[in-house]
């Protein structure tokens, strides 16, 4: 397994910091198109939780450095990352207006898009090819499971073949593919979750991102973990499966994260995430990093 931070400093040289960017989109599984509501673990601010809109990308960017400039240094280096909601859920032209925009801006020396498999038609394949060419370009998935009847009942609203022929396609314009997994969404066993991993391995992903199942407020998941119908792993039971799947992955896989984490002042469960510096101590016992 290879860090996040390995493969920055054996790639860029140096650390790399995110600069998050939130733009004016959706999902179509929220605005009616696939569906509506979203998945239903996900919050009203898209996974983006911690970043700002209504402002410009340019401006965004140059908060988010300054926030962390004095940790980070003068060597570090930035990326530019679209993080909530489906950044490709928009018009081609708007988003190569807004890579282009993210790529100009002093600092920024790599991009990152989070988006979903079905929103990545040839004209946005086209716009992100050439984002690839200007500077290393990571495109992040949300696939969470491949059982497609888990898919179904989270509401993610496309099938498991899409992520598949995503990632293909993706990989043939240059881009650096993270998939994003959850662990513990309702009904799956050990081994459904490995399927999962051992899925994405075989489609070509490049890194991961893992994640257990948080109970965030104002989510359907709420109403149904309040019900007793969802069940949230512990944090031992959870770092188990995250060592069972990075045994899974190929030894040049970059895993970008062991763990997620959830807003604070939403949060309703796993407890024991809102700990961070006992997580990050446990992850660095356990894991030997
Ligand atoms: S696709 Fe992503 S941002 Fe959209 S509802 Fe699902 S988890 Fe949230």
């Amino acid at each position: 397994m290879i860090t996040a931070n390995q493969y920055f400093r054996k790639v860029f040289g140096h650390k790399m910091y995110k600069a998050s960017i939130t733009l004016c989109v959706t999902c179509p599984n929220r605005d009616g198109s696939k569906g509506t509501g979203g998945c239903i673990f996900c919050s009203e601010g898209g996974s983006g939780e911690f970043s700002i809109s209504g402002i410009s990308v340019t401006d965004q960017i140059r908060q988010a450095i300054e926030k962390v400039r004095d940790k980070a240094g003068d060597d570090a280096g930035y990326i530019a990352y679209f993080q909530s909601f489906t950044n490709t859920y928009c018009d081609p032209g708007y988003l190569e207006n807004v890579l282009n925009e993210a790529s100009s801006c002093d600092g920024i020396e790599a991009v990152s898009v989070a988006t979903r498999p079905d929103c990545l038609g040839p004209d946005i394949l086209a716009v992100l090819k050439k984002q690839a060419e200007r500077m290393p370009l990571f495109v992040e998935l949300g696939l969470q499971t491949s059982s497609d009847e888990t898919a179904e009942f989270i509401n993610r609203c496309y099938r498991t073949s899409e992520y598949i022929s995503a990632v293909k396609a993706l990989k043939e314009i240059g881009a650096n593919v993270i998939t994003h997994i959850i662990f513990g969404l309702p009904g799956e066993t050990r081994d459904i979750m490995m399927d999962t991993v051992k899925l994405s391995v075989d489609a070509g992903s490049d890194g991961y991102k893992f994640t257990c199942l948080y109970v965030l407020e104002n989510t359907p998941l709420a109403d149904l973990y309040r019900d007793n119908k969802v069940e949230i792993l512990g944090m031992e039971e959870y770092f188990d499966i995250v060592e069972e799947a990075v045994k899974l992955l190929p030894e040049d896989a970059v895993v970008h994260r062991l763990t997620g984490d959830g807003p604070k002042k939403i949060l309703i469960a796993p407890e024991w995430t809102k700990n961070k510096r006992q997580v990050v101590n446990y992850i660095n016992r356990r894991f030997g990093l």
